[in-house]
């Protein structure tokens, strides 16, 4: 046995200003009405920063920011010229990218080897991707000539704020809009140096806006009279409250909501290949993934394999500092977030669960969950139905495809599932019979820009990325 040495990335790289403003018309401004927050390391509990917290005067300035730019501005633009503006952008990230990972992984926990080889370049990517569609709308299958819808309002959550707030911006702007954006409460940072990206990238003033704010600016930016369509990452409970209030409105509405993936492992798949991915479908990112898997449905005759290999596997994820490159799983988000995974973990066990954790140290200051696997969970079990959004994996088992088609089926959401198997023919068997808006096939997780994604039923409506993500932002 030897000593472990961390190996911490350092955070020289980053720049933190102890105070922020908001991102309105080019330029950071103090809020109207001087409310602030604090952002802080879910990991140290250390205060980043304070952030200015948005109020009404600030949504209205930062819409009528909005409307100009593409009144006079970005509307009329042509998409070549809008494209230089997206590369340009995508450039500067990649070139800035070691900067954002660290302060991505400051403020929200995640590991750095995460922010680093997984959030950043599919973060570029989205950017270099949507800027090839700008001059390219007429190709896109919605008509010869699709026009942007005008001023987007963007609520995001905090397990992704980079890529969210990619996903979001770059095909709003790709499509001729223009767009106020509001980030989580706990993960401001990246967004606001995002801000100064387009500052550098001399994107005209009021293309895009960052209102930084809790679920009040949020719902008064959703709610805004002046906006012409809204885009919502979140909860379920959320985006019904958005949904409603939009209804009747001449608001054009795309939600991506929750998730309670099935991880679907049959008898004669590559059983170590498969235990990969189940621990990157449900330990990624702290098990903070709308798409993660789950509920791992296992065929009953594999099932003690799987679990002895799936332990046995668990034992060596590394738990603690997010900066430190061997980090497999660091903070959760917040206080918040940990108690609401502890409650439905303790209500696993109360249900009769058995319940698992390998042996591991837990830092002292922080917000922190081991990686935790439940048995012998039944259907019914709130721990099967509910959105965990945290380290933790239910594990059911089902004798034939069919039964596994009805068990993976039986949730109110639909956003994803992983199928793992040998035959390729049972993966399309299962795949046409899935009502998940994602199947992925022996992998589990995998983003590409080209690739469109999102949900069916409680997950929400509308699709992110490749093509059909450009039809939320055109009206066709
Ligand atoms: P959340 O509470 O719904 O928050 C999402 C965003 O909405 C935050 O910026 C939040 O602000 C804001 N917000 C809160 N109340 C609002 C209101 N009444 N009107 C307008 N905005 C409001 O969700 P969360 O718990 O932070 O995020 C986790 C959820 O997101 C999970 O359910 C997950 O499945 C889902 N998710 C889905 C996808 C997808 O693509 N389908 C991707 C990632 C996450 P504050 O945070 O500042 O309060
Ligand atoms: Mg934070």
């Amino acid at each position: 046995m030897f000593e472990y040495a961390p190996a911490p990335e350092s955070r020289s790289v980053v720049d933190l200003k102890p105070s922020y403003g908001l991102f309105i018309d080019g330029t950071f401004v103090d809020p109207t009405d001087g409310g602030s927050f604090k952002s802080i390391n879910p990991a140290s509990e250390e205060v980043l920063a304070e952030v200015a917290e948005a109020g009404a005067p600030d949504v209205e300035r930062a819409v009528r920011a909005a409307r100009k730019a593409y009144d006079k501005v970005w509307g009329p633009m042509p998409g070549r010229d809008r494209a230089k503006y997206l590369y340009r952008i995508a450039r500067l990230i990649q070139e800035r990218s070691r900067e954002l990972a660290v302060l991505e992984s400051l403020d929200n926990g995640k590991p750095i080897r995460e922010s680093r080889d997984v959030d950043l370049p599919l973060v570029a990517a989205h950017f270099f991707y949507y800027a090839g569609w700008a001059d390219k709308l007429g190709h896109a299958g919605f008509g010869p000539n699709p026009q942007p819808i005008g001023v987007a309002a963007q609520v995001i959550p905090w397990n992704f704020p980079l890529l969210m707030l990619a996903w979001k911006i770059a095909p709003a702007l790709a499509a001729g809009n223009t767009v106020v954006l509001k980030p989580a409460e706990t993960t401001p940072l990246t967004a606001l140096l995002f801000a100064e990206i387009c500052q550098q990238a001399d994107l005209p003033a009021g293309v895009v806006n960052i209102l930084t704010g809790a679920g009040d600016t949020g719902r008064a930016l959703v709610e805004h009279p002046g906006v012409d369509k809204v885009a919502f990452t979140g909860s379920t409970d959320v985006g019904r409250a958005i949904a409603r209030s939009v209804a009747g409105t001449r608001k054009k509405l795309t939600l991506e909501l929750g998730g309670k993936a099935a991880n679907i492992v049959f008898d004669d798949a590559p059983i170590d290949q498969a235990v990969e991915g189940i621990v990157n479908g449900i330990f990624f990112n702290q098990g903070h993934v709308c798409c993660a898997g789950s509920r791992l449905l296992v065929q009953e005759n594999v099932a003690d394999r799987v679990l002895e290999s799936l332990k046995r596997r668990m034992a060596q994820l590394r738990v603690g500092d997010p900066l430190d490159k061997n980090t497999d799983v660091g903070a959760i988000n917040s206080a918040a977030q940990l108690e609401r995974i502890r409650e439905l973990s303790d209500a696993g066990s109360a249900e009769g669960a058995e319940r698992w954790s390998p042996p591991c140290e837990l830092p002292d200051r922080g917000f922190w969950f081991a990686p935790t696997i439940f048995t012998g969970v039944t259907q019914a079990h709130r721990i099967a139905r509910e959105e965990i959004f945290g380290p933790v994996l239910s594990v059911l088992t089902f004798r034939t495809p069919a039964e596994a088609v009805e068990k993976a089926n039986n949730t109110p959401y639909g956003l994803s599932a992983g199928i793992w198997t040998d035959k390729g023919s049972r993966i399309l068997w299962m795949a046409d019979r899935l009502r998940a808006g994602v199947v992925w096939a022996n992998t589990f997780n995998k983003f590409d820009p080209t690739s469109p994604f999102g949900g069916y039923k409680e997950s929400g409506y509308g699709r992110e990325g490749g093509r059909h993500g450009l039809e939320g932002y055109l009206n066709v």
